[in-house]
């Protein structure tokens, strides 16, 4: 049932040396499943440029497909094109194509480029088919967005530039993901839409993230992780529960794949992953 869905794990670019030895074993790890490829996310402004190109250098010397990250905000077209000649002649072919984030939380201020959806237009017109273009999509709405239907025909423009599919910001809510993917369709908008899965491991950790990124934490799952205190284990058990529920309600609604947020960490992702059966 699975056989022609797309399965991926996104990474971030670790500080440190430890950090690094850490990614590693988790990839080798996560790579023995055999994902469509891992990505690895880049700081707005080029914030992580140097660790991310690291990153991606390491994944592309293992031989992993590999699916860079890249934002426009705070970028130059000259830098932003010359990330890519770089990417290309790494035999990448697949782009994660965002707008970023200011660290004020918003995507106002500096580059050439204000909209993800021009970014997509500029690598299509410097680089033709050779991307892949993954571009954000946000079921619960982009935070900054005035109205869900605006939303939706921003997403449209990116669409419309050339992305070829889409990944999800996080949600726990099924019915948000179906929903926006039936909006889509009726606007025939027709590229797979990937639910991003992000496990749930540390209550506080996740309520800031949430927070910042607008995913909404249902009621009935705050009330419960929030009644285990620091009871880790308890926080994982549920988290996985909620969590493989979560990907097998979207599987069988016809989710193209799944991209997980594995955070550096192999094992959350592998318990979900086992418990599908993928
Ligand atoms: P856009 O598609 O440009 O949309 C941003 C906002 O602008 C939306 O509100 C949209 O409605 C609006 N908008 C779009 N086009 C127009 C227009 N023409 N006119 C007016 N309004 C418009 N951030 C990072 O810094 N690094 C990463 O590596 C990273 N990876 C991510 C991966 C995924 C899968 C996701 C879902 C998010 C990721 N982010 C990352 C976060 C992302 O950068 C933020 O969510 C950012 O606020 C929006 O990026 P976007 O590409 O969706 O922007």
């Amino acid at each position: 049932m699975n056989e022609d869905k797309t399965f991926s794990f996104e990474l971030f670019p670790p500080k440190t040396e430890k950090g690094f030895e850490k990614l590693k074993a988790t990839v080798r790890t996560l790579n023995e499943r055999q994902p469509a490829f891992f990505s690895c996310t880049y700081g707005a402004g080029g914030s992580t440029r140097d660790n991310t190109f690291a990153t991606v250098d390491w994944l592309r010397s293992e031989g992993i497909d590999t699916a860079p990250h890249l934002t426009c905000i705070g970028n130059s077209i000259t830098e932003t094109l010359a990330i890519l000649k770089r990417y290309k002649a790494q035999g990448i072919h697949r782009i994660v194509a965002l707008r970023g984030d200011r660290p004020s939380g918003t995507g106002v201020g500096g580059g050439d480029l204000a909209h993800a959806s021009e970014l997509v237009t500029l690598i299509h017109e410097h680089f033709g088919e050779h991307f892949h273009i993954e571009v954000a999509a946000y079921p619960e709405m982009h935070p900054q967005a005035p109205n869900f239907l605006i939303d939706l025909g921003n997403f449209r423009l990116k669409i419309e530039a050339g992305a070829n599919s889409a990944i999800t910001q996080y949600f726990y809510n099924a019915d948000a993901y179906v929903h926006f993917v039936e909006q889509c369709r009726h606007r025939e908008i027709e590229i797979p839409i990937v639910p991003g899965i992000m496990p749930i491991t540390n209550y506080s950790s996740l309520v800031r993230f949430s927070n910042a990124c607008g995913a909404e934490i249902p009621r009935w799952i705050r009330k419960r992780l929030e009644a285990y205190g620091d009871d880790v284990e308890s926080i994982r058990a549920f988290g996985l529960e909620v969590v493989t529920g979560l990907c097998e309600q979207l599987l069988t609604a016809g989710a193209p794949g799944l991209h997980f947020y594995t955070m550096n960490q192999a094992e959350p992702t592998l318990a979900i992953w086992d418990r599908l059966d993928l």
